[in-house]
């Protein structure tokens, strides 16, 4: 289209439409339309461009389109209101900056970019230096006296609005921009001489052309609207809903876009940008943080091309800036009350703000923020527990690497980007990744790259560790794995990363795919092999003390789902109340036991299964005192046998080979017959549906004798324990119940077994009988099933196993499938299926406790260290959650979070 025929046609179509709904809201000139609050309408950044501009910050002026547009773009009809709305937002740009876009001797130059509610950096699409034409750019090398920026910006427009208007491919843009380079013998972006990006133009311009059969857009104004679109398109994009699936965030939302003014950092020396936080993202430690380069623009500092300078270099360099900029900034923390991670440029030696926002930090600097901010009187002590999003307490207990004794050669060292250590088994990209950890090759992945992109979201998300050659501690890998809490070493310089040949070269060695290596976040080292890890200690002074504001606020307790004593005093390091769920088969299958596990199995009549059954019971009843003993007063659930009988055998095939084997070998060896009869005794057991077969209950129904051996050592045990001072309280766990005569006949066979054991120690124990809730039934006939039950616990595994009818043991083979198409929006079997699986867990609470009044209730499926989940559970008025130790500190805070949500009146808090 020609200059001026995009202009005409959207006035045309304006004026034939009205509407009521604001699309665009101006800022700029001492004020804005909207305010801080209007995150929703405006984005995180429009909305703080608003509330930086009515703070009175230099902030170049722009109007935001709000996200109701890239809704109905998504629906697929905008509104005309947002054409006219727009144009003449322009037209009061031009007219304060006293400038015409893309046209003049002075032209104005915009940024256009994407900003949703939620921040999601790098997920979405950003064009720059937008109006620049063939005609505009030489106006630009006239007026800055400097053609050599102006030629770079025009160029850099091309191939932004090339690659992510046009679809033309980054590699083909790359390759014109580093076959010119190459022949100029620089090395250097910078180092070009004007006529050759000239040249670089020219050659852009005809792949365009060729790639789109058409030429690049002249008219600023279509560029503006195709730039527009493609922003909103790129809500869309594959990273980008990636990032909304990891994050909880709605896909419907939308994202504004906001249009600015540009600034230049790239005008020469004089100018420059940067980056940064008020207080250190990975530590919280209140320090002035970030990096800036001189001569560039933003992209070059985030984008980790080149690595950039700490920001105390600026202080030097330009003092008066520096000032100006920590004055600023300083004054947006106590403004908005919270870190701020901010962007700016230096043009001609002066400062403007291009963003400040709340910043993303690790969960170790989350919590003595939050600490420091108290102290400081920022925050409330209330307002601090919001501050931590529950699952970043795991960095807290991230594992380190144990270098006692070990050799630590250290190949080389980056920046400790995102704390941790990670060890585990190299790869080069991001489907390699996936790959990997799809098929279980290598147990644990970590990711090196030459600096990670948005579109290696997917093999972040399954890597323990990233590692990159470049980038700063503001570099895409470094803020989206301070995100995720995983281990980061970023910008580690002397790492030569080839990922065509998949090769790390460094200190003269080469590692291959599916080497080990070590990476230590925390100091940024990367170290030879692999390293033994040890778990971190949740005794940190800060967090101790954030736990001791979150504790007394929730209502709902928290236990641990452990099966062995030193699980047992971990969970309790870690705050648990209790043991939730203590899977007793996993003491079975210790070297040990295994054997006389597989006699009992084995046994062809109920004497032989007695016998075998006796030469566990002392073990078990071991165990059990070790369990009473750690957990001291505290409640602990032990649940009856319930896995399939076979789990405890050989495989059928392993067998098969071994049988084969030895009739080839040794014939007539006796073993060989043992062999075969094991063999009939596994095809015997064989099941078409294990997990809906003899399983659970049924087990100790079918061979009562089991439960009897189970209740007999474990009042034995608590008996010996209370003889011994202590004070155990025992809960008797039976699983997979489906009917009230399921549970009579188990309960009956616990109790029976407690009186003669009491009788015959002469002592008594408090016990309680309940069953676990893992099947519909169940929960339909919880009235009944609670006459007998003195506590329910839901197995939200089964349970959502049962309901959704998935079998939690194969549903990867379609999770991604139905992720992808919004069917889930997240993995059932990690976030509780409120709708589904949560309406039987409320409406069995409900029921049982009709019957049952003092009914204790429970959940201890892996939902119990899902936040989400656990503040539900406290919505439904459950009594505890139990998860596995690790999610312990997780689900307290998600607990505390919800009492104080509820005690608030409903408000959602998010951090997001
Ligand atoms: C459950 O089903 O939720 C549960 C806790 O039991 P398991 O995972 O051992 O089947
Ligand atoms: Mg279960």
């Amino acid at each position: 289209m020609t200059q001026g025929a995009v202009e005409q046609q959207l006035a045309d179509q304006a004026s034939s439409t009205k509407t009521s709904t604001k699309y665009v809201y101006f800022f700029g000139g001492g004020s804005a339309d909207g305010n801080g609050k209007m995150k929703e309408v405006l984005g995180g950044k429009g909305a703080g461009l608003a509330e930086m501009t009515n703070a009175g910050l230099p902030v170049p002026p722009g109007f935001t389109i709000q996200t109701e547009a890239c809704r109905e773009y998504m629906r697929g009809a905008v509104d005309a209101g947002v054409d006219t709305e727009m144009l003449s937002a322009l037209h009061r740009l031009e007219k304060l900056q006293g400038q015409k876009l893309g046209a003049g001797e002075n032209p104005l130059l915009v940024s256009v970019r994407s900003g949703a509610k939620f921040s999601m950096p790098g997920m979405m699409d950003t064009i720059l230096n937008l109006g620049l034409n063939d005609k505009a750019v030489e106006a630009l090398a006239k007026r800055s006296n400097n053609p050599r920026f102006a030629y770079d910006s025009y160029r850099r427009l091309i191939q932004m609005f090339g690659d992510v208007v046009l679809d033309v491919p980054k590699k083909k843009f790359e390759h014109i921009f580093d076959a010119i380079k190459h022949r100029e013998g620089v090395k250097f972006d910078y180092e070009l001489k004007p006529e050759a990006l000239q040249e670089i133009i020219v050659e852009y311009k005809k792949l365009v052309k060729k790639e789109t059969k058409k030429d690049f857009p002249q008219d600023p104004l279509d560029q503006l609207v195709q730039a527009r679109d493609a922003v909103f398109r790129s809500w869309q994009n594959d990273r980008a809903k990636t990032y909304r699936r990891i994050n909880h965030i709605d896909d419907w939302l939308g994202t504004a876009v906001n249009v600015q003014a540009m600034v230049f950092g790239n005008l020469g020396e004089n100018s420059g940008t940067g980056v940064g936080f008020t207080r250190n993202p990975a530590t919280g430690e209140r320090v002035f943080f970030g990096e800036y380069l001189m001569n560039a623009q933003g992209e070059d500092v985030v984008s980790g091309v080149r690595t950039p300078l700490p920001i105390s270099e600026l202080e030097r360099v330009m003092p008066t800036v520096y000032d100006h900029l920590r004055a600023i900034t300083w004054k947006m923390e106590k403004h908005y009350r919270d870190m701020q991670d901010f962007e700016f440029t230096i043009q001609d030696g002066k400062l403007y703000m291009l963003q400040t926002r709340n910043g993303k930090r690790t969960g170790l600097a989350a919590v003595r923020v939050a600490i420091d901010m108290v102290r400081e009187g920022l925050i409330s002590q209330e307002e601090a527990v919001f501050r931590v999003e529950p699952n970043q307490l795991y960095d807290f207990l991230v594992p380190r690497l144990d270098e006692k004794g070990a050799n630590v050669e250290v190949l080389a060292t980056g920046l400790p980007a995102s704390p941790g250590a990670a060890v585990g088994q190299i790869v080069f990209s991001a489907e390699d990744a996936v790959k990997h950890h799809t098929n279980g090759s290598y147990p644990v992945i970590i990711l090196v790259r030459g600096e990670t992109t948005p579109e290696d979201i997917a093999g972040m998300e399954v890597a323990a560790g990233i590692l990159t050659s470049r980038g700063g501690m503001t570099s895409h890998a470094a803020v989206v794995t301070r995100g995720m809490g995983k281990c980061c070493v970023a910008g580690a310089g002397d790492c030569v990363v080839d990922e065509a040949k998949k090769e790390l070269r460094v200190k003269g060695k080469i590692y291959k795919q599916g080497d080990w290596i070590s990476l230590d976040g925390t100091t940024g080292r990367v170290i030879e092999g692999k390293l033994k890890t040890i778990p971190a200690q949740p005794d940190d002074a800060d967090l101790v003390k954030f736990m001791s504001w979150v504790d007394p606020l929730r209502r709902l307790k928290v236990r641990a789902n452990a099966d062995i004593p030193r699980d047992a005093k971990q969970a309790r390091l870690f705050g648990a109340e209790g043991i939730g769920l203590c899977r007793t088969e996993h003491m079975f299958f210790a070297e040990d036991r295994i054997e006389h596990m597989r006699t009992m199995i084995l046994a062809e009549n109920e004497k032989d299964r007695r016998d075998a059954l006796k030469k566990l019971l002392p073990m078990q009843r071991a165990d059990f005192v070790g369990l009473f003993k750690s957990m001291e007063s505290l409640p602990v659930t032990i649940r009856l046998l319930d896995p399939p009988l076979h789990e405890f055998l050989p495989q059928r095939d392993d067998l098969l080979v071994q049988i084969a084997r030895l009739e080839e070998t040794k014939p007539r060896s006796p073993k060989l017959k043992e062999l075969r009869t094991l063999l009939a005794r596994v095809e015997d057991l064989h099941e078409t549906n294990p997990m809906l077969g003899l399983r659970g209950c049924r087990l100790g129904i079918a061979f009562p004798e089991i439960t009897e051996m189970h209740a007999r050592a474990i009042f034995e045990a608590a008996v010996n324990v209370k003889n011994h001072g202590g004070e155990p309280h025992v809960e008797v766990m039976v699983p997979l119940i489906g009917s009230i005569d399921e549970m009579r006949n188990q309960a009956s066979i616990i109790r029976r077994v407690a009186d003669q054991v009491f009788k015959e120690k002469g002592v008594t124990v408090d016990y309680m009988v309940g069953t676990m809730i893992e099947l519909p039934r169940a929960a339909l006939t919880a009235d009944q099933i609670a006459e007998e039950a003195e506590f329910f616990s839901f197995g939200t595994n089964d349970l959502t196993q049962t309901t959704y009818g998935i079998s939690r043991d194969d549903i990867n083979k379609f999770l991604p499938a139905y992720l992808k198409a919004g069917i889930f929006k997240q993995d059932p079997f990690a976030t509780l299926d409120q709708s589904g699986v949560g309406t039987l867990v409320k409406m069995a609470t409900a029921k049982g406790r009709n019957t049952r009044p003092t009914l204790k209730v429970g959940i201890c499926g892996e939902h119990g260290g899902d936040p989400e989940s656990v503040k539900f559970c406290h919505k439904i008025g459950l009594n505890y959650v139990s998860c596995s130790p690790f999610r312990l500190l997780t689900a307290r805070l998600a607990a505390a979070q919800a009492a104080l949500e509820e005690k608030q009146g409903g408000l959602v808090h998010t951090n997001k």
